[in-house]
């Protein structure tokens, strides 16, 4: 059994993290953690668990998920996030691990 912890970064509401139009950082990363789910949960012997609030309410600190993860012994964490860089549009593209 693989134990996959997930997260969306932080709150909806936490200040600072949006696009320059106020699109919220948490609603890509939760669109992000959906999809993830969504294609481990096809795979035999995968377990997942959430470690934010599913609904964005709430900015669980990070202390509180990696304990959540490691009580729960994941093997893995992956926090999903979508940098600002400056906090204007620009053709930045590519991952950060
Ligand atoms: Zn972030």
């Amino acid at each position: 059994m693989v134990k996959i912890a997930l997260d969306a970064g932080h709150g909806i509401n936490t200040p600072g993290k949006r696009s320059p139009d106020d699109e919220r950082e948490w609603s890509f990363n939760n669109n992000v953690l959906l999809a993830c789910a969504t294609a481990l949960q096809q795979y035999e012997g995968v377990q997942i668990l959430r470690l934010d609030d599913p609904t964005g309410k709430t900015d669980v600190p990070l202390k509180t998920r990696t304990d959540k993860a490691n009580k729960w012994g994941a093997d893995a964490l992956v926090s999903i996030h979508h940098n600002a860089l400056t906090g204007k549009w620009h053709s930045g593209g590519g991952a950060e691990t």
